[in-house]
């Protein structure tokens, strides 16, 4: 699944980065140059702390370079299940960060004039069933009667119609806050920015080993950081730098397709509106038109076997056909996949190992903010901890148990929503 993303094919040329020579010196060193440690790094340079990134391959390797660049607000499972899960006052703060976490990115584009064909539009959400537009109808009045928001809107099968061009879905429901943008785009319009904000990202250098005693030195096959503090962000994406974050993160795949440019007048004939969509099967779709006119399609990855990725992206074109016939004819143009993070508790994880060091990950598919976010939160608790609000803090990090048996608990949970979502009403 590592082939060239459509994101990456219309970027424009990728800036080289030089690999870490020698000892270097910081007051932070970043470990992964995705949304997360990019954001870190913007956050610490605004209040004049040196930072260096170190990242494995390039700039957006990761999911950051490959996701659909859909901008939602909340986190996976309804606020109400959070409130029952963390207390209302818990469950608040994640919410009012989930909405900020939007508008951190809009103010940064916009401050920064970052080219990355931001569009905030709102997003909507189809019924893949009729049944879920009564849980969209009960979400509707949970999150105006509990959180003072009035900005979901249900509609039936017809007054979908206005939204999405497809007999597919039941109706569905909108959300004036969503968003969307080109994922290469934004990644590499901050790491241009963290450079001239004075840090330093350095490519091709994966940290192969952290020590810490007092000071922390990060250590590459051709050099070495030393710095007061160490971030690790590399999500879903890390390897056995440290074993209790790798073990506590579960990597899911997710793949997607996109069609050559079509015509404004069809992009603009299937999604009117151009928000951001994800539909609500279990195995879910996600879309949205590019600004290049194409369709840009999401969904489940490989379960099980290797044998059923070469299918995947097969299925998931019928089902883009599925959703819109229109596109039939549509050539498809690239196919690429990348590795989501989970949690055992599916909500983001941000804060400290036993030495010190600083982490955040797991955002379950609503990293594009959420990380952004993550990363100010990050750099907040290094320069000024007294004053950080996060509720979604975590202490005493364990792995898993049964770690390594994920991959086939994956597999199994996908078959199970699979079978749900054919099958059960
Ligand atoms: C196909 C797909 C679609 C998605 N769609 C959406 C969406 O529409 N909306 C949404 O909100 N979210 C979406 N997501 C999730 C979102 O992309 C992620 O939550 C977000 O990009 C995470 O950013 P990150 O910086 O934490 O991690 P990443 O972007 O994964 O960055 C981690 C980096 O760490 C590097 N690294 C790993 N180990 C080392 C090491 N030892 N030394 C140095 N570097 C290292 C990696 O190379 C990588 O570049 C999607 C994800 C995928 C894969």
């Amino acid at each position: 699944m590592d082939s060239l993303s459509m994101w990456e094919a219309t970027a424009g040329e990728r800036k080289q980065r030089p690999a870490l020579q020698g000892d270097q010196y910081c007051d932070v060193v970043v470990i992964g140059a995705g949304y997360t440690g990019l954001s870190t790094a913007y956050h610490l340079q605004e209040k004049g702390h040196k930072t260096i990134v170190l990242e494995k391959y390039h700039v957006g390797y990761g999911a950051s370079g490959r996701n659909g660049g859909e901008l939602l607000t909340g986190f996976q499972g309804t606020m109400e299940s959070w409130v029952a899960k963390k207390g209302l006052e818990t469950a608040r703060q994640m919410w009012e960060m989930s909405l900020d976490a939007i508008d951190l990115v809009e103010n940064m584009i916009k401050d920064h004039n970052i080219s990355c064909d931001f569009v905030r539009k709102g997003d909507i959400r189809p019924a893949y069933k009729l049944s879920h537009l009564d849980y969209f109808k009960r979400e509707q009045e949970y999150m105006a009667e509990t959180f003072g928001f009035y900005e979901l809107n249900v509609l039936d099968k017809d007054e979908i119609k206005s939204e999405l061009n497809t007999d597919f879905y039941h109706g569905g429901r909108t959300n004036e806050r969503g968003a969307h943008f080109h994922p290469v785009k934004f990644v590499r319009g901050l790491a241009d920015l963290v450079e001239e904000m004075g840090a330093e990202i350095y490519e091709h250098s994966e940290a192969l080993k952290i020590e810490k005693s007092g000071k922390a030195t990060v250590t590459t096959d051709q050099g070495r950081v030393i710095a007061d503090e160490v971030v690790i962000v590399t999500n879903a994406y890390a390897g056995n730098l440290n074993r209790t974050i790798k073990g506590s993160i579960v990597p899911v795949e997710s793949i997607m397709i996109a069609t050559e440019p079509l015509t404004e007048d069809l992009m603009v004939e299937l999604m009117p509106t151009n928000r951001a969509a994800s539909d609500s099967k279990n195995l879910l779709y996600y879309f949205r038109r590019t600004a290049d006119h194409r369709m840009a399609f999401g969904g489940s990855g490989r379960s099980f076997s290797k044998r059923d990725a070469l299918r995947l992206f097969d299925t998931l074109r019928d089902g883009m056909v599925d959703v819109f016939p229109q596109l039939k004819d549509a050539k498809i143009e690239y196919r690429w996949g990348g590795k989501v993070g989970f949690t055992q508790d599916m909500h983001p994880y941000i804060g400290q190992l036993a030495d010190g060091s600083h982490f955040a990950f797991g955002y379950a598919g609503r990293g594009a903010s959420m990380a952004v976010m993550a990363g100010k939160i990050l750099a907040e608790t290094i320069t000024r901890p007294e004053d950080v609000v996060n509720p979604l803090k975590k202490e005493n990090l364990r792995p898993i148990p049964f770690h390594s048996q994920h991959a086939k608990a994956v597999g199994i949970m996908k078959f199970y929503k699979a079978f749900q979502d054919r099958f059960i009403g």
